[in-house]
């Protein structure tokens, strides 16, 4: 085992780090959105706009009596326009007929603006109006209020929007999260093999070679020998170093990632091949003339590079891809420090010799929003002449999954069976009203959200009032007009795909950050118990033993009623609490007999060899283990031989003064110990064994602890059966 710098001065220590590690934002644990209280909702920025100053006013007193604070009034189209543009708003509210500029243009406006483009716009219109509204639909607007305003009315419409708003706003700052996450390299801080892959792909899906595009590769040089001999940390500040040189030197329209260990990349657009080998030499002289400071040593490394640009005949982005990895390859076999250019060699290499070993590059996946026109579509309405109509309108109209539903009872089961992705409900129906049935489906998991559009007359305002408040999405007055049916339909479902595929994406992505969490868990796990398996083999005859002492510590850890991640960290710490006889002789180790005074103190030495292994024997040593489950371990390898009289070993520790992990640890390995056989002994029964152990009380072990040894007795024996060795113990 290497630990080459362990002695050195760590003051002189200059590891290169390119940015805070703790840039990268985390993901809300808990799921995609909540959060919304009414509190926050009444915090909303409102703003209204309508050119009668009267109309203003009683919108935004009618809206601060409802609770809402901050409701901004205007009367002139341009001052409002100019306000929403330096003052982010969460809603507004807005007249259409108005002398100075029409209300369409002004939604057209703000959707085509970036700050405005997805803030809900409510328009203010007369009930008898159409046109107006159909216009205001097909240009983006969230919904209505009809004029002379019903103060329930609006404050549930404006309600609703927010909710909606708030919504939709949570899920995408989640998938924003959660894919900086994933697509970020967290030791050098450029983007990851993931977002390479994804980039790559996307160039490619633009079809079009004309862009010059190239793709440069870097390896530095013999970078297995340069971690052997200074060790990961120094490995580690190369790795920042070449990545913030290789960031530095590319422009914003250069992509630069880090695609593997020590292999880097870059796309690029170039003119001619020149452009993109300066760059490349650029990076490889800076490296060169740039050495790591590490520990008061000067590492110099250099770097081996391929670069392939895009021909017609480079169809695919693993061709690509391969090309600049057999030219890196060219660079390596050549004697490394060198630069070699695909086209340049092709002839040389005689075509792919090198591509046997190719990468595999996986395909991207792509998360299109599905056509509003492949939605499902249930009509809900007892008489089959207004569902014959509306679903010839709707297949005009290009829509082809629809379905009626005639009977207001069977509804439901309907629903569930078919899961539409958007209902459009009559009101009054014999056997169950539509509120009833809108009603249900809010409660009903799995269906709640499904957008529905309520079929109304449009005098019925206590109806649209009562719909409104069970999370209605929109109305349609009866008898539907065509074109209004398809536009509001098409608006419908194109918000429940964008909500459906923003749910999918966070979902899809929170998955990725567990799986890779409980690969690096697993792989923790395991890197332990190799390594406590290797100081094991050496004392006894097979490997069970340290799994038994973890597995005892965390089971008397929980019976001390201890915090789960700590019994977690214990399970796997224990494991190494004799790690330090790596370093004993076997003359010592392997002695059937007793062994002599002077063996005996070499043999203690073993809790201190432990400490220099976890790198805290030295002062702030560079290598000194920094994670607290290995800092545990340390600690109970330096302490599972204190007793609680003080009379152990290494340090005399006494009582409390001895970490719990260690107290915890000494009583697990002790009947490990006494319960299982060894090369020089035979194993005792249990009754001996507890026998053995209470003589310890107080003495030798933490009376405590003891006790929760033994009220958790029954599980101790269940993993000692678990975990026995292969060879049958010989009880005595
Ligand atoms: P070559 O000149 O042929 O490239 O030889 P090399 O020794 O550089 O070999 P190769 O590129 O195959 O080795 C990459 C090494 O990078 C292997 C691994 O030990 C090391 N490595 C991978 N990831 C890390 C890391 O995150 N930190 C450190 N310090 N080393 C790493
Ligand atoms: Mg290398």
């Amino acid at each position: 085992m290497m630990y080459p710098d362990m002695q050195s001065d760590p003051s002189s220590e200059t590891v290169f780090r390119p940015g805070p590690m703790d840039m990268i934002p985390r993901v809300a644990s808990n799921g995609v959105a909540d959060g919304l209280t009414e509190d926050s909702l009444f915090q909303s920025k409102i703003l209204v706009l309508d050119d009668d100053p009267s109309t203003t006013d009683i919108i935004r007193r009618n809206l601060l009596e409802a609770g809402f604070q901050q409701v901004m009034q205007f009367n002139s189209p341009c001052k409002a326009i100019e306000y929403l543009q330096n003052h982010p708003q969460d809603i507004a509210l807005l007249d259409i007929r108005m002398p100075e500029i029409d209300g369409i243009r002004i939604l057209d406006f703000l959707r085509n603006k970036k700050e405005t483009q997805y803030l809900p716009v409510i328009v203010l219109t007369a009930v008898t109006d159409d046109k107006t509204r159909l216009a205001a639909l097909n240009a983006g607007a969230s919904d209505f209020v009809n004029k002379p305003v019903i103060p329930s009315e609006l404050v549930a419409r404006v309600k609703n929007a927010l909710t909606f708003k708030h919504y939709a706003d949570r899920i995408e700052q989640n998938a924003t999260m959660v894919q900086r996450e994933l697509d970020f390299d967290a030791l050098t801080q450029l983007r990851n093999r993931r977002a390479f892959e994804n980039y790559l792909g996307n160039e490619f899906s633009r079809d079009d070679v004309s862009d010059n595009m190239s793709l440069i590769l870097f390896d530095i040089d013999n970078f297995k020998n340069t971690n052997d001999q200074f060790g990961h940390r120094a490995g580690d500040g190369i790795l920042q170093q070449l990545a913030q040189i290789i960031s530095e030197s590319c422009t914003c329209d250069e992509f630069a990632s880090r695609i593997g260990g020590d292999e880097f990349a870059i796309i690029c657009h170039h003119e001619v091949v020149d452009r993109t080998r300066e760059l490349a030499q650029r990076i490889s002289n800076l490296i060169k003339q740039t050495p790591l400071n590490y520990k008061g040593q000067n590492i110099t490394s250099t770097i081996s590079i391929g670069i392939a640009r895009r021909t017609p005949f480079t169809d695919t982005r693993e061709k690509l891809f391969d090309h600049a990895d057999a030219a890196l390859y060219h660079s390596k076999r050549g004697g490394r420090d060198a630069i070699s250019v695909y086209s340049e060699i092709e002839q040389e290499i005689g075509g792919h010799a090198y591509l046997k070993q190719k990468r595999r590059i996986p395909t991207r996946e792509e998360g299109d929003i599905q056509d509003p026109r492949n939605g499902r579509i249930l009509i809900i309405d007892d008489e089959p002449a207004v569902t014959k109509m509306l679903d010839k309108q709707l297949r005009k109209a290009d829509y082809q999954l629809i379905e009626a539903e005639h009977d207001a009872l069977k509804a439901l089961d309907r629903i569930n069976e078919w899961r539409p992705d958007l209902i459009i409900l009559d009101i009054r129906m014999p056997g169950l009203n539509g509120l009833e049935i809108l009603k249900r489906l809010r409660g009903t998991d799995g269906i709640s959200s499904i957008p529905v559009l309520i079929m109304t007359s449009s005098s019925d305002d206590r109806i649209r009032m009562a719909a409104l408040q069970l999370q209605a999405n929109d109305f349609l007055t009866k008898p539907a007009k065509p074109a209004e049916l398809a536009a509001r339909v098409h608006n419908s479902l194109l918000m429940k795909f964008q909500h459906d595929q923003l749910r999918e994406f966070s979902a899809k992505l929170r998955f990725e950050v567990e799986v890779r969490t409980n690969e690096l868990f697993a792989t923790r796990r395991e890197a332990i118990l190799c390594l406590a398996r290797t100081a094991e083999s050496r004392d006894t005859d097979t490997g069970q033993h340290v799994l038994r002492v973890g597995r005892y510590a965390a089971i008397i850890g929980r019976e001390l009623g201890l915090d789960h991640d700590f019994v977690s960290w214990l399970e796997l710490a224990a494991q190494l609490h004799d790690v330090g006889k790596i370093a004993i002789p076997d003359s010592i180790l392997y002695k059937p007999g007793k062994l002599s005074d002077e063996e005996y103190e070499i043999m203690q030495t073993h809790c201190q060899q432990a400490d220099r292994i976890f790198g805290g024997d030295a002062e702030n040593a560079i290598n000194a283990c920094t994670s607290p489950l290995l800092q545990m371990a340390a600690r109970i390898a330096s302490s599972h031989h204190e007793r609680w009289d003080g009379k152990g070993y290494p340090n005399g520790l006494g009582g409390e003064e001895i970490p719990i992990e260690g107290r915890i640890t000494s009583v697990a390995d002790v009947f490990d110990a006494i319960s299982s056989k060894r090369h020089y002994k035979k194993a005792f029964d249990l009754d001996s064994c507890f026998r053995l152990l209470e003589q310890g009380r107080g003495t030798q072990f933490d009376p405590r602890v003891l006790d929760a040894f033994f009220s958790a007795s029954d599980k101790i024996v269940e993993a000692m059966n678990e975990l026995q060795d292969q060879v049958e113990s010989d009880h005595v």
